[in-house]
């Protein structure tokens, strides 16, 4: 019973997570504003959702990126 309720991983980081398509509670990435350049990248990139330490990341990464240069 390996494939029975497998939790979910991030592909970024391998860290366990608990997506909220998955579970009772809200995605944690709805509580993030992620562009939909920046989703669509992620989704060429990774399987999946990632995990809520990686999307803040990526969210901040992107910020600085497009925010530095205005
Ligand atoms: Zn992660």
């Amino acid at each position: 019973m390996n494939t029975a309720s497998a939790p979910d991983r991030c592909p970024r980081c391998g860290a366990g997570f608990a997506c909220g398509a998955a579970g009772p509670g809200a995605c944690a990435c709805s509580t993030l504003t992620l562009s939909a350049a920046l989703q669509a990248q992620l989704r060429q990139q990774f399987d999946g959702c990632l995990c809520l330490p990686c999307l803040q990341l990526l969210a901040q990464a992107e910020r600085d990126a497009t925010g530095a240069t205005a």
